[in-house]
Protein backbone atom coordinates (compact mmCIF):
# COMPACT_ATOMS: atom_id res chain seq x y z
CA UNK A 1 0.00 0.00 0.00
CA UNK A 2 1.83 3.04 -1.59
CA UNK A 3 -0.18 5.93 0.84
CA UNK A 4 1.84 8.66 -0.92
CA UNK A 5 1.16 7.18 -4.79
CA UNK A 6 -2.73 6.79 -3.74
CA UNK A 7 -3.03 10.57 -2.43
CA UNK A 8 -1.48 12.10 -5.67
CA UNK A 9 -3.86 10.48 -7.64
CA UNK A 10 -6.55 10.85 -5.95
CA UNK A 11 -5.29 14.86 -6.02
CA UNK A 12 -4.69 14.68 -9.76
CA UNK A 13 -8.37 13.16 -10.17
CA UNK A 14 -10.02 16.66 -8.24
CA UNK A 15 -10.46 19.67 -9.69
CA UNK A 16 -8.45 22.62 -7.94
CA UNK A 17 -11.23 24.59 -5.46
CA UNK A 18 -12.12 20.97 -4.45
CA UNK A 19 -10.63 20.34 -0.83
CA UNK A 20 -9.29 16.88 0.17
CA UNK A 21 -10.37 15.42 3.62
CA UNK A 22 -7.79 12.25 4.05
CA UNK A 23 -9.84 10.07 6.03
CA UNK A 24 -7.67 8.03 8.37
CA UNK A 25 -10.05 6.39 10.95
CA UNK A 26 -8.83 2.92 12.26
CA UNK A 27 -5.59 3.83 10.91
CA UNK A 28 -2.26 3.95 12.97
CA UNK A 29 -0.25 7.22 13.22
CA UNK A 30 2.38 5.58 11.29
CA UNK A 31 0.18 5.91 8.09
CA UNK A 32 -1.45 9.28 8.75
CA UNK A 33 2.80 10.63 8.61
CA UNK A 34 3.27 8.83 5.45
CA UNK A 35 0.60 11.49 4.42
CA UNK A 36 1.65 13.93 6.24
CA UNK A 37 4.61 13.91 4.12
CA UNK A 38 3.49 14.09 0.90
CA UNK A 39 1.64 17.35 1.77
CA UNK A 40 -1.70 16.42 3.25
CA UNK A 41 -2.72 18.53 6.37
CA UNK A 42 -6.66 17.92 6.34
CA UNK A 43 -7.19 14.41 8.16
CA UNK A 44 -10.66 13.14 9.32
CA UNK A 45 -11.78 10.84 12.12
CA UNK A 46 -14.85 9.58 13.29
CA UNK A 47 -14.46 8.67 16.73
CA UNK A 48 -13.41 11.85 18.79
CA UNK A 49 -11.58 9.27 21.11
CA UNK A 50 -9.41 8.09 18.69
CA UNK A 51 -8.40 11.58 17.07
CA UNK A 52 -7.42 12.75 20.67
CA UNK A 53 -5.34 10.48 20.92
CA UNK A 54 -3.49 10.70 17.52
CA UNK A 55 -3.62 14.29 17.95
CA UNK A 56 -2.24 14.67 20.60
CA UNK A 57 1.11 12.87 19.30
CA UNK A 58 0.94 13.85 15.44
CA UNK A 59 2.51 17.20 14.27
CA UNK A 60 0.81 20.30 15.75
CA UNK A 61 -0.14 21.93 12.06
CA UNK A 62 -2.28 19.21 11.35
CA UNK A 63 -6.07 20.29 10.70
CA UNK A 64 -8.47 17.71 12.43
CA UNK A 65 -12.22 16.98 11.28
CA UNK A 66 -14.80 15.33 12.76
CA UNK A 67 -16.69 13.79 10.30
CA UNK A 68 -18.76 11.18 12.54
CA UNK A 69 -22.00 11.57 14.26
CA UNK A 70 -20.88 13.50 17.65
CA UNK A 71 -22.23 12.41 20.94
CA UNK A 72 -22.33 15.67 23.19
CA UNK A 73 -20.96 14.59 26.05
CA UNK A 74 -17.51 13.91 23.84
CA UNK A 75 -17.53 17.66 22.48
CA UNK A 76 -15.18 18.78 25.51
CA UNK A 77 -12.89 16.74 24.70
CA UNK A 78 -12.13 18.01 20.63
CA UNK A 79 -13.11 21.28 21.44
CA UNK A 80 -9.61 23.02 22.03
CA UNK A 81 -8.07 21.87 18.70
CA UNK A 82 -10.99 20.37 16.05
CA UNK A 83 -10.73 22.13 12.64
CA UNK A 84 -14.03 21.71 11.37
CA UNK A 85 -16.98 19.39 12.54
CA UNK A 86 -19.26 17.63 9.90
CA UNK A 87 -21.82 16.32 11.62
CA UNK A 88 -23.56 18.96 13.55
CA UNK A 89 -27.32 17.46 13.41
CA UNK A 90 -29.20 18.86 16.44
CA UNK A 91 -29.42 22.46 18.05
CA UNK A 92 -28.26 20.75 21.52
CA UNK A 93 -25.38 19.98 20.05
CA UNK A 94 -24.46 23.20 18.06
CA UNK A 95 -25.46 24.49 22.08
CA UNK A 96 -22.88 22.04 23.67
CA UNK A 97 -19.87 23.10 20.64
CA UNK A 98 -20.73 26.78 21.56
CA UNK A 99 -20.25 26.18 25.00
CA UNK A 100 -17.07 24.18 24.61
CA UNK A 101 -15.70 26.75 22.27
CA UNK A 102 -16.40 29.18 24.28
CA UNK A 103 -13.96 27.72 27.49
CA UNK A 104 -11.20 27.84 25.13
CA UNK A 105 -11.71 31.08 23.46
CA UNK A 106 -12.23 30.01 20.01
CA UNK A 107 -14.79 29.58 17.44
CA UNK A 108 -15.30 26.53 16.07
CA UNK A 109 -16.31 26.00 12.22
CA UNK A 110 -19.08 23.72 12.22
CA UNK A 111 -21.41 22.17 8.68
CA UNK A 112 -24.89 20.86 9.18
CA UNK A 113 -25.46 17.56 8.40
CA UNK A 114 -28.06 16.90 6.31
CA UNK A 115 -30.32 13.49 5.97
CA UNK A 116 -29.74 12.71 2.04
CA UNK A 117 -30.04 9.16 2.06
CA UNK A 118 -32.36 6.28 2.08
CA UNK A 119 -31.19 4.19 4.65
CA UNK A 120 -32.67 5.02 8.31
CA UNK A 121 -29.42 4.64 9.31
CA UNK A 122 -27.68 7.72 8.33
CA UNK A 123 -27.80 10.68 10.54
CA UNK A 124 -29.01 14.59 10.21
CA UNK A 125 -31.37 16.66 9.57
CA UNK A 126 -34.38 16.72 7.13
CA UNK A 127 -35.31 19.67 5.42
CA UNK A 128 -37.89 20.73 7.54
CA UNK A 129 -36.08 20.40 10.73
CA UNK A 130 -33.38 22.37 9.23
CA UNK A 131 -35.76 24.89 7.91
CA UNK A 132 -37.04 25.26 12.08
CA UNK A 133 -33.58 25.50 12.92
CA UNK A 134 -32.55 28.49 10.40
CA UNK A 135 -35.91 30.09 11.08
CA UNK A 136 -36.12 29.70 14.43
CA UNK A 137 -33.57 33.11 15.12
CA UNK A 138 -31.81 31.18 17.86
CA UNK A 139 -28.63 30.74 16.10
CA UNK A 140 -27.51 34.03 16.23
CA UNK A 141 -26.64 33.42 19.88
CA UNK A 142 -24.19 30.60 19.10
CA UNK A 143 -21.18 33.42 18.78
CA UNK A 144 -18.46 30.74 19.03
CA UNK A 145 -19.80 28.32 16.68
CA UNK A 146 -19.49 29.48 12.67
CA UNK A 147 -21.30 27.49 10.35
CA UNK A 148 -19.53 27.06 6.79
CA UNK A 149 -21.43 24.89 5.16
CA UNK A 150 -23.18 21.42 4.71
CA UNK A 151 -22.22 18.04 4.49
CA UNK A 152 -24.11 14.70 3.40
CA UNK A 153 -23.72 10.97 3.01
CA UNK A 154 -25.33 9.32 -0.13
CA UNK A 155 -27.15 5.64 0.12
CA UNK A 156 -24.21 3.07 0.33
CA UNK A 157 -25.54 1.92 -3.30
CA UNK A 158 -23.75 0.98 -6.86
CA UNK A 159 -26.34 3.12 -8.79
CA UNK A 160 -25.26 6.10 -9.61
CA UNK A 161 -28.49 7.84 -10.99
CA UNK A 162 -29.43 7.62 -7.42
CA UNK A 163 -26.27 8.98 -5.85
CA UNK A 164 -26.17 11.73 -8.41
CA UNK A 165 -29.75 12.90 -7.29
CA UNK A 166 -29.06 12.44 -3.46
CA UNK A 167 -26.03 15.09 -3.88
CA UNK A 168 -28.09 16.76 -6.78
CA UNK A 169 -30.94 17.48 -3.76
CA UNK A 170 -27.74 18.32 -1.32
CA UNK A 171 -26.21 21.05 -3.64
CA UNK A 172 -29.81 22.32 -4.18
CA UNK A 173 -30.67 22.94 -0.13
CA UNK A 174 -27.07 24.65 -0.14
CA UNK A 175 -27.55 27.31 -2.94
CA UNK A 176 -30.95 27.79 -1.05
CA UNK A 177 -29.62 28.65 2.56
CA UNK A 178 -26.56 30.31 0.77
CA UNK A 179 -29.04 33.20 0.32
CA UNK A 180 -29.61 33.17 3.73
CA UNK A 181 -25.54 32.77 4.71
CA UNK A 182 -23.38 34.79 1.96
CA UNK A 183 -20.56 33.29 4.03
CA UNK A 184 -21.05 29.49 3.35
CA UNK A 185 -18.04 27.89 1.67
CA UNK A 186 -18.19 24.25 2.08
CA UNK A 187 -19.96 21.39 0.83
CA UNK A 188 -19.22 18.34 1.94
CA UNK A 189 -19.98 15.33 0.14
CA UNK A 190 -18.01 12.45 -1.57
CA UNK A 191 -16.74 9.54 -0.27
CA UNK A 192 -14.23 6.99 -2.14
CA UNK A 193 -16.74 5.12 -3.87
CA UNK A 194 -18.87 8.25 -5.30
CA UNK A 195 -16.47 11.28 -5.15
CA UNK A 196 -16.26 11.64 -8.53
CA UNK A 197 -20.34 11.83 -8.92
CA UNK A 198 -20.05 14.23 -5.75
CA UNK A 199 -17.68 16.42 -7.41
CA UNK A 200 -19.70 16.79 -10.61
CA UNK A 201 -22.82 17.39 -8.29
CA UNK A 202 -21.19 20.87 -6.84
CA UNK A 203 -18.85 19.05 -3.92
CA UNK A 204 -16.26 22.02 -2.73
CA UNK A 205 -15.00 19.12 0.06
CA UNK A 206 -14.45 15.40 -0.19
CA UNK A 207 -14.00 13.02 2.37
CA UNK A 208 -11.61 10.24 1.27
CA UNK A 209 -10.34 7.22 3.40
CA UNK A 210 -10.17 4.00 1.46
CA UNK A 211 -8.83 5.14 -1.33
CA UNK A 212 -5.34 6.50 0.42
CA UNK A 213 -5.32 4.07 3.20
CA UNK A 214 -6.30 0.81 1.62
CA UNK A 215 -9.83 -1.11 2.92
CA UNK A 216 -10.36 -1.19 6.68
CA UNK A 217 -10.81 -4.56 8.38
CA UNK A 218 -12.62 -3.34 11.22
C1 LIG B 1 -15.41 6.53 6.65
C2 LIG B 1 -16.03 7.78 6.16
C3 LIG B 1 -15.63 8.34 4.94
C4 LIG B 1 -14.58 7.73 4.04
O1 LIG B 1 -14.99 6.52 3.50
P1 LIG B 1 -14.19 5.78 2.33
O2 LIG B 1 -15.20 4.98 1.66
O3 LIG B 1 -13.14 4.96 3.01
O4 LIG B 1 -13.58 6.83 1.48
C5 LIG B 1 -16.23 9.52 4.56
N1 LIG B 1 -17.17 10.13 5.33
C6 LIG B 1 -17.58 9.62 6.50
C7 LIG B 1 -18.63 10.34 7.28
C8 LIG B 1 -17.03 8.42 6.96
O5 LIG B 1 -17.45 7.92 8.12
Amino acid sequence: MDIAENLKKVRASLPEHVKLVAVSKTKPPEDILQAYEAGQRDFGENKIQEMVEKQVDLPADIRWHMIGHVQRNKVKYMASFVSLIHGVDSEKLLKEIDKRAKQHNRVIPCLLQLHIAKEESKFGFDEDELKQLISGGRLEAFKNVRLEGMMGMATFTDNTEQLRSEFRYLEGIYQQYREHFPHFNTLSMGMSGDYPIAVEEGSTMVRIGSSIFGDRNV
